[in-house]
Order: structure tokens, then sequence, then C-alpha cells
């Protein structure tokens, strides 16, 4: 670091070091983390709130580390991204996904959605993954409706070529659109419409408080009447208590999502949640 005065700034501090040192050794681990057998696919069930069916999960990436044990995808999808190991593990993640689907769909006679997280930088790359993922929908019996694809706002705000041309071809093959964490980007409502997107995830930090901050509570109803007025469904995302169930029931929302219902859990466990308490 240099300047020697008080106040100074210190850009190379210690910790700011091992942290620098730890994302270069993840870095490099993450390249042969798929052959590692590291990484697991969770799912977390998306309940609806009028008749508390499960009809969708959320596919979310977990790194178990021998040493380090659970490293969370805030840590590693943003190394995945720079490093662009993300692009395999996407794929990974949609095949376990489709794994998993084949079962939930029978299961549910044919209703079964389950959602990815797609980061731009899996936008961005060359089309022809996912051209793949359609056929690899197919293969396995399996149509468009049963995956959602969940982008952030941030994507649509400057869409390129390719990532307009992969939104569209998603919906010409009956692949939904969710825009997750909504309500957090600066919104420009227009790509709603133009983009044809399927469902607004209410992001975490709004439903956290929307039991005792009104303008919180204000914010989550304004989201689902706009919503269905556009012909969109709302999930909410974090519902921790019943009383967050109940007040998101009452204003109308579609769906819930969060650790009152489950945490996100290995494949084997919600195959076993389903199969139990079934009311398809
Ligand atoms: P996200 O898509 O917004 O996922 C929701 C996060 O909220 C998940 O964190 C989930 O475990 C957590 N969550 C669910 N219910 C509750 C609750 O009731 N309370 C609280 N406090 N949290 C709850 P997670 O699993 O750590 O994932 C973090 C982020 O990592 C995700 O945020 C997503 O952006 C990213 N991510 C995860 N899996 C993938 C993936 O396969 N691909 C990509 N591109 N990104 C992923
Ligand atoms: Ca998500
Ligand atoms: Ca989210
Ligand atoms: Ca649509």
């Amino acid at each position: 670091a240099k300047g020697q005065g008080k106040g100074r700034f210190s850009f190379f501090t210690p910790s700011l070091q091992a942290d620098a040192l730890n994302r270069l050794r993840l870095s490099s681990e993450l390249a042969g983390v798929l052959e590692s057998g590291q990484l697991r696919v969770y799912f977390q069930p998306i309940v609806e709130l009028s008749t508390n069916n499960i009809f969708k999960a959320e596919a979310l990436l977990r790194w178990i580390h021998p040493a380090r044990g659970m490293i969370s995808p805030m840590t590693f999808i943003p190394l995945a991204e720079e490093t662009g190991h993300i692009i395999p593990i996407g794929e990974w993640v949609l095949h376990e996904s489709v794994r998993w689907l084949k079962r939930w769909n029978q299961l549910s006679h044919g209703g079964f959605q389950i959602s990815v997280n797609k980061s731009p930088i899996q936008f961005r790359s060359g089309d022809s993954a996912d051209v793949l993922w359609v056929s690899h929908l197919k293969e396995n019996g399996l149509s468009g409706r049963n995956l959602c694809v969940e982008i952030t706002e941030s994507l649509l705000l400057n869409t390129d070529e390719t990532t307009s041309r992969k939104l569209f071809s998603f919906r010409d093959a009956g692949i939904q659109v969710s825009i997750d964490d909504f309500g957090t980007g600066y919104s420009s409502l227009s790509y709603l419409k133009k983009f044809d997107i399927d469902y607004l995830k209410i992001d975490q930090s709004f439903v956290r408080n929307m039991a005792s901050d009104p303008s919180d509570y204000a914010l989550c109803e304004a989201i689902v009447v706009m919503a269905h007025k556009l012909g969109l469904k709302v999930i909410a995302e974090g519902v921790e208590t019943l009383e967050q169930r109940d007040l998101l029931l009452k204003i109308g929302c579609d769906f819930g999502q969060g650790y009152y219902f489950s945490r996100p859990i290995p494949g084997e466990e919600l195959d076993s949640m389903l199969t139990q308490n079934s009311g398809y």
C-alpha cells in the first residue's frame, strides 16, 4: 500500500491478501469440481399458497468440499462466472434436474416444473448449448413447460442480440421465465411485456419485514397486483414464518418458497416428501 498519513486507504491488507489467495485456490479447484463429485444439486419446493401443493422446485447448487465443508454458491458462482466454468456446471445442473424431473413429473401426472438459475454469462455464450437443452428435455419425454429459467432484471436491461434470441427461443420451446430478486434492481417494467415473462419472484428482503414494515407490505401487494394485471404469476422468496405465509395468501400471491415450507434439500429427500404426502 502506498501513502503514509492518517486515514489513508490500504489496498493490500493481510486479510485481502488471504482472500485473494483463497479465491485463487478455489478457482483452480473449480476446474476439476465436476469430476470430483463434490457438487450437488439441492431442490427447494415452491408451494402453491392456496392449496399447499408442490408442483415446482428450484434447483440450487451446493459444493461439498472435503476440507472446507459446504461452500456457498454466493462464493463460488461468481468465481465460476469469471473462469467460464459456469457453462459446464450449468449443463450439469440441467442434467441433474432432468433426472429428477422425469420422476416427479410422472408422480404429478405431468405438471411438475423445475426452475434453474441462469446467469448473464451463460446467456452471452454461444447458443448451441441452449438448443441442446430443448432436445435434452424432449429425449427424456419432457416438454418445455417442465422447465423454468430464473434470470435477473439486470440481464434484461442491457440485452444483447444473443440474449434476446435465446429468450425468444426459450419461449418458442415453451420454457418459462422467472425474474429473480424482483424489486431489487433498476427495473424498467417494459421488458416484462417485451420478453413474455411468466413469473416474478419477490425478493426475500421485502418478504422478511412484510409483517412489521407497512411499506414492505405495500410493496409486496403492489407487485402482486401489477403482475396479475399483466398476466404473470408471483412467487414469494424467503418465506420463513406462518405470519408471512398468511399475509402473502391474503394479498393474493400465488406461490411461496422458504424455510417455513422447506430448506433446499437433496433430490432423494424431496422425492420422499413428494411420494409421502402427494395430493396429486
Ligand atoms: P437465489 O436464486 O436468489 O436463491 C435463493 C436463495 O435463498 C438460496 O440461497 C436459498 O437457499 C435461500 N433461501 C431459500 N429460502 C430461504 C429462507 O426462507 N430464508 C433465507 N434467509 N434464505 C432462503 P443459496 O442456495 O445459497 O443460493 C444463493 C444464490 O446462488 C442463488 O440466489 C443464485 O443466485 C445462485 N445460484 C445457486 N445455484 C445456482 C445455479 O445452479 N446456477 C447459477 N447461475 N446460480 C446459482
Ligand atoms: Ca433463483
Ligand atoms: Ca432470489
Ligand atoms: Ca411465457
